[in-house]
């Protein structure tokens, strides 16, 4: 930190975006300090690491960053980090995006790329509902709640993303929220330090979309909501972590296990079949 700079996390924002578009009472700052605690907590390499995220309010935390940045299309940022990963498997490469992006219209690349267990930490914003197009519904909105598409209450059965991305293999599964900053921080900066598929949801208040049309208040009202229903059990099956509206939350660390990457073992089976001529295929020789 030098004497000029404001927040001890400024020289990790790109400061010449500022302001951020986020409506007051919004939970992805807070996400966003988190993270940038996280980075220097574990003093992460950051001309190492990567973060890449897809459209919507979450989709703006890579343009805020000051790290090597994608912005990209709607869903496919996993894809994108794919690319980034395989093509040179020494970055850290960071998914951060909410949960229509990165559930409903990326939800076929977050399941396989879950099940090849590719070495990325993804981040999901859920705040149960497609911010910056409108309010909709995604897979997340709690069955009951009110959504600009579903104006009558939503009918539709949700996904669980903890048992989702353990279901699918992820090697690291857990849950927070916004009003849990320190245990996020002290999350974030574990996960960065694991390698696979390492899955993080944090629940976090749209107060200008969700909560308006649910008539749950202001951004703090949502947090006296996730301070007081929301209840710590590491190591519970994600079978029952699944959300109800205004229900309980369970958060806390689900799954750590350890599982070759995708990458490993492409490398393990090719030096199987090909032998002597494995160096040569890398190009390495
Ligand atoms: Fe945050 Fe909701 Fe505003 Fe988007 S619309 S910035 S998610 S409060």
């Amino acid at each position: 930190m030098t004497t000029t700079q404001a927040h001890p996390i400024e020289y990790l924002l790109r400061m010449d975006r500022m302001p951020h578009i986020w409506c007051p009472g919004c939970g992805i700052g807070v996400t966003v300090n988190c993270f940038a605690r996280a980075l220097q907590d574990s003093k992460a390499d950051l001309d190492k690491t990567v973060i890449v995220s897809g459209i919507g309010c979450t989709g703006r935390v890579a343009g805020y960053l000051k790290l090597d940045s994608f912005h990209t299309t709607h869903g496919r940022a996993i894809p994108f980090a794919t690319g980034l990963k395989l093509a040179n498997p020494e970055l850290n490469v960071v998914v951060y995006s909410g949960d229509g992006d990165l559930t409903a219209i990326g939800g076929n690349h977050f399941i396989h790329a879950a099940r090849r267990n590719i070495d990325m930490l993804v981040i999901c914003v859920n705040n149960f509902t497609y911010g910056m197009t409108g309010g909709q519904l995604t897979p997340t909105t709690p069955y009951s709640a009110v959504a600009s598409t579903a104006p009558y209450g939503s009918f539709e059965k949700t996904f669980s993303l903890p048992f989702l991305a353990d279901s699918c293999g992820a090697v690291y599964v857990a849950r927070w929220t916004t009003f849990h900053v320190r245990q996020l921080a002290r999350c974030m900066a574990e996960a960065f330090t694991k390698r696979g598929f390492r899955f993080i949801e944090i629940i976090s208040p749209c107060p200008t979309l969700y909560q308006r049309r649910n008539k749950l208040g202001d951004g703090l009202s949502f947090m006296k909501y996730l301070k007081e229903s929301s209840e710590c059990k590491d190591g519970a099956d994600t079978r029952a972590v699944a959300l109800d509206f205004q229900g309980k939350i369970i958060v806390g660390k689900f799954v750590d296990r350890d599982q070759p990457t995708w990458l490993d073992d492409m490398n393990r089976r090719y030096r199987e079949k090909l032998g002597d001529k494995y160096e040569e295929y890398k190009g390495i020789k």
